[in-house]
């Protein structure tokens, strides 16, 4: 019976911003997106029952239709016509869950990889993104991988440069934020600060790190209420601890640091993780 095992790598946000709100009620998006070794591990197993059957490592997590790796099979045997032989997909979580950094997302794109690679190899990753979309905003990028910018609600997806190696220190505090109410606040308070995304992208065509870690901006930082003043004082530790940049991943609440010198991001995340469970050491990934 066919299987494979899949990497699902987590994503930082080099830049976020918010053009505007649309008349569907979803926000246009410019986000400069970059993969992070941080990952789960997807395995996909042929049953031969017809069915699909998830399990994953956190309890708490669904393993019906509402979980995205789930879903992303469903709509992949939809949208390809190809008969579904049966299928267990087991997740190995690692990527917090609900921090910012995209872990369901990159599950779905994950299943989505492996399926297109046990079952439709002709399938180009571009189709494959446009599968993603059925699942979720942040899943053709996912699928794209490495770093790219994406715009739209995040699946117009433009490849970019690779970053030049450097290593990421993230730290989430203990705490949901919640995306609905981060937007809600875009809409009371105007943003006044935007990223320079072009400036991000020409430093990225010149592989100018100090211009990169000095353009990393995320405009949910501006409007984050006063209650997620802890990711203020993580972005402070990490800067204290030697980060070059430090900043918020998508709607939160995980923060990033970014260093140029490994050992220093290795002693920053033992100092971090005394205090914070959540935290993690990672480089950056290429697509
Ligand atoms: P994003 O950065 O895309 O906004 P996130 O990192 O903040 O996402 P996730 O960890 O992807 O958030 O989880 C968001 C929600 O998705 C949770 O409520 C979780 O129950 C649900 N979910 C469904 N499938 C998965 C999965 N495979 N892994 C993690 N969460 C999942």
């Amino acid at each position: 019976m066919a299987e494979i095992r899949v990497k699902a790598y987590a994503k930082l946000n080099l830049t976020l911003d918010i053009l505007r709100r649309r008349s569907d009620g979803y926000h246009d998006l410019r986000m400069v997106m970059q993969s992070i070794s941080l990952h789960d591990i997807v395995y996909i197993r042929e049953t031969g029952n017809g069915d699909i059957e998830v399990s994953n490592s956190v309890a708490y997590l669904p393993c019906d239709r509402s979980n995205l790796a789930y879903h992303a099979a469903e709509v992949f045997f939809d949208a390809t016509g190809i008969e579904n032989p049966g299928i267990r997909i087991e997740i190995d979580k690692v990527i917090p869950v609900c921090a910012g950094m995209a872990g369901g997302s990159s599950d779905a794109a994950a299943v989505l990889r492996g399926l297109r690679e046990l079952y439709a190899p002709d399938i180009s990753i571009a189709c494959l993104c446009r599968i993603g979309e059925q699942v979720g905003s942040d899943v053709p990028y996912c699928v794209f991988g490495g770093t790219a910018l994406a715009e739209g609600r995040g699946e117009i997806l433009t490849r970019l440069p690779a970053i030049p190696d450097c290593w990421v220190v993230l730290c989430k505090p203990p705490f949901p934020v919640s995306t609905p109410e981060l937007f809600s606040c875009v809409q009371t308070k105007r943003l006044i600060c935007h990223p320079d995304t072009k400036g991000m992208i020409q430093s990225l065509e010149k592989k100018d790190l100090p211009g990169i870690l000095h353009r990393i901006y995320n405009v949910f930082e501006e409007v984050l209420p006063d209650k997620y003043d802890e990711v203020y004082s993580i972005k402070s530790r990490l800067m204290d601890l030697g980060a070059l940049s430090a900043c918020m991943t998508g709607s939160g609440p995980t923060v990033f640091g970014i260093f140029t010198e490994r050992k220093a991001a290795e002693t920053a995340m033992e100092v971090l993780k005394k205090e914070y469970d959540q935290t993690y050491f990672a480089s950056m990934i290429h697509a």
